[in-house]
């Protein structure tokens, strides 16, 4: 089992699990983030439907906003800044952390830190977003749903200290910069869409529609992508590989997700640049990894192999 040690940081024990305690306007603006885009998702469906303010524009324009930021989460956010799975030039490296803080999941330290935080303590207390921390009745796993999905981020004490599950990128400058511009990312990610769809149709419908779908839509379809990993993917699934939490693959979210629902491949062997390791299992993320590596822009990467696979392999 030493592999699951691997992404572990060594930081000393003493030190605690928790950063400070968020203040009410940082709490306020995950909450704006959070809500609004899930509104407009709701209003989104009858809205198209009754007045056809929905063009192939803004279609493209979501599909390609949502691919990108997605790998940006995926690849660069997830398996290279949390786990390592390869190591990139320095283009790339700051290519995939803007890519990935254009997805409003928060800034790229932070989204890091949780995310170490809940593979220290998967599904176990500490671990910020497990859903079997209230039991295991259909009240206690309905309360663990909805926390696992989004309900820890309107926990204003369930921060992760950055200083002990992120201390080599507080180190790194290009990343802390990034880190630093979240809110310049967050204004790009929306405004892009809109300026694009504007220039494209000429008019000013064609950016307010572009802003609406490829802007506010596309960043809730993607939160919620993002988050069932978290929720769906430790409640429900197949478990292939042996791992000491709940993590499962879950084979309808593997498209939307980016390869990242073969969560218990995943868990199993978090350093390995691809999670749907089964003959068949989509993963896009591990395929543009695979691009990057050929164009020659990245090196070490950690792919399968059979061996280890085997190793891995549950009983
Ligand atoms: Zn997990
Ligand atoms: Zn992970």
């Amino acid at each position: 089992m030493a592999t699951l040690t691997q992404t572990r940081p060594a930081a000393p024990k003493a030190r605690p699990i928790h950063g400070d305690k968020r203040d009410a306007g940082a709490q306020s603006l995950i909450y704006l983030f959070l809500l609004v885009p899930m509104a407009a998702l709701a209003a989104a469906v009858p809205i198209a439907w009754s007045t056809g303010l929905l063009s192939w524009t803004d279609i493209a324009l979501a599909v390609g906003f949502y691919l990108l930021t997605l790998h940006g989460v995926t690849v660069g956010f997830h398996r290279l800044f949390t786990h390592g799975s390869f190591k990139p030039n320095r283009p790339v490296k700051i290519t995939l952390a803007i890519l990935g803080s254009m997805s409003v999941q928060g800034p790229l330290i932070t989204w890091v830190a949780d995310h170490r935080r809940h593979h220290a303590f998967s599904d176990r207390e500490g671990d910020p977003h497990s859903p079997w921390l209230y039991g295991t009745s259909a009240w206690a796993l309905s309360r663990g749903f909805w926390h696992a999905h989004m309900g820890w981020m309107f926990q204003p004490r369930n921060t992760t200290n950055e200083e002990r599950f992120a201390p080599d990128l507080r180190r790194d400058r290009d990343l802390v910069m990034v880190d630093r511009l979240f809110p310049l990312w967050t204004l790009a990610t929306l405004l892009l869409p809109a300026v694009l769809g504007g220039l494209i149709t000429m008019s000013w419908q064609g950016a307010l529609t572009a802003f609406f779908w490829a802007g506010l839509v596309r960043i809730s379809a993607l939160h919620h992508a993002t988050w069932s990993t978290n929720s769906i993917c430790h409640m429900m699934g197949e478990r292939p590989f042996k791992s000491r939490d709940k993590a499962a693959n879950f084979w309808p979210l593997a498209l939307l997700s980016g390869g990242e629902s073969w969560h218990n491949s995943h868990h199993a062997d978090q350093t390995c640049a691809r999670h749907g390791v089964k003959r068949g299992q989509i993963d896009t993320s591990a395929r543009v990894i695979r691009l990057i590596e050929q164009a020659g822009w990245a090196t070490d990467v950690k792919w399968p192999t059979p061996e280890r696979l085997a190793k891995l392999a549950a009983d």
